[in-house]
């Protein structure tokens, strides 16, 4: 018998064969790959439609790194003589009142009516949160697949004005790429609302029935803002009820003044998973953009959300710029423990800041 070969402790087995030398070229190229895009390369194939190139633009303004930043803005300067020509919808609800359902079935109704649909969105907890509300299931299965559909989640942002900022110039980008019909969605949580309000041409507040108390905890100003109100999950079974809760609103709706764009807003009943008065509803907004279009609100409306966000950024900005100044920060510190210690007044304190 042949005896066990004797081994030291220090004996190596036989391993992997050397990896073979590092690969400069695929180095460069990989280098190359991680490089930034060509602005007039990406806004041209964006121009053209690529879903890809407008992909990456979105992730450039969407970028915290300044350098992608920046080109984000260069090509958003490109892509403007090629934004406008979109109908925007607002669509707001909360969780769970079929919104993504609802935006799948009025989707394909206007994909197969031959327009571009982007679906964007603006989730406030995107912003407090790693979580998100809109985000965390898979949606708009059938919406996903269409090749004249694109979806996009929520951009993340450490404050609402920035997701916001995001959301506008996504717009900006998907209209360039040749999207007609914009839908912004978003959740009934602290303001997201109104923000998604300021950039849209019509805004559709999506309900449930409830038990006679429709108007309980709806936040206040929310009908103001609505151009459309849409009972969902309108069906055989719970038909009374619907009635009756588009009857509260339709009442509700008149003790608020006429808008200023001549729209009288209606309660519609509605169906989103069969499909059952979407037809109606994009009636219904084709009727108010024909209205507004022609009495001149609709243009005049873009131009004042123009200004708004104009100065929204400005404010914003001069805000970052202060709170971020390191000399603020310190003082701040000290001013809100005299604040605590009621050496001074919140007043006082504040006027010492900003001198
Ligand atoms: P979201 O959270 O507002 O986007 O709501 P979803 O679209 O995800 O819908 C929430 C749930 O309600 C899902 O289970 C949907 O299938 C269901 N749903 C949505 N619309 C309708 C509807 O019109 N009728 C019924 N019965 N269920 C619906």
């Amino acid at each position: 018998m042949k005896k066990p070969e004797k081994k030291s402790a220090l004996h190596e087995f036989k391993g992997v064969s050397n990896t073979p030398h590092l690969n400069r070229d695929a180095i460069k190229q990989r280098r190359k790959k991680r490089s930034l895009p060509d602005p007039d390369e990406l806004t041209g194939k964006l121009l053209s439609g690529d879903p890809v190139a407008l992909s990456k633009a979105i992730t450039l303004i969407e970028s915290a790194n300044p350098k992608h930043f920046d080109l984000g803005q260069k090509i958003i300067k490109k892509c403007l003589p090629h934004t406008g020509e979109s109908v925007r919808i607002g669509i707001t609800g909360v969780p769970g009142v079929g919104k993504s359902t609802f935006i799948e079935s009025i989707g394909k109704l206007y994909t197969a009516q031959g327009h571009k649909v982007a679906v964007l969105a603006i989730d406030p907890s995107s912003s407090l949160s790693k979580g998100s509300i809109l985000g965390d299931k898979t949606r708009m299965e059938t919406l996903v697949r269409d090749k004249n559909a694109f979806i996009r989640p929520s951009p993340s942002g450490n404050n609402l004005g920035g997701v916001a900022r995001k959301t506008r110039e996504t717009i900006l980008l998907c209209e360039a790429a040749g999207f007609d019909r914009i839908i912004v969605e978003t959740v009934g949580v602290g303001q997201s609302e109104t923000m998604a309000h300021s950039m849209v041409d019509f805004f559709l507040l999506l309900k449930l029935a409830g038990a006679g108390d429709e108007l309980q905890g709806i936040k206040r100003g929310i009908i103001e803002l609505a151009d459309l109100i849409v009972i969902n999950k309108a069906e055989e079974d719970n038909m009374n009820k619907a009635r009756l809760a588009q009857k509260a609103f339709q009442t509700a709706l008149h003790f608020y003044p006429p808008k200023p764009s001549g729209w009288t807003p209606k309660v519609l009943l509605a169906s989103a998973l069969n499909h059952k008065g979407v037809d109606q509803i994009a009636n219904e907004i084709d009727t108010y953009l024909k209205l507004t279009r022609k009495n001149g609100f609709f243009e005049q409306n873009r131009l004042e959300q123009n200004r708004y966000w104009l100065f929204e950024t400005v404010n914003q900005t001069l805000k970052n710029n202060f709170y971020n100044r390191p000399e603020i920060q310190k003082k701040l510190k000290k001013l809100l423990i005299q604040l605590e210690k009621k050496e001074i007044t919140a007043f006082e304190a504040a006027k010492k800041l900003l001198s």
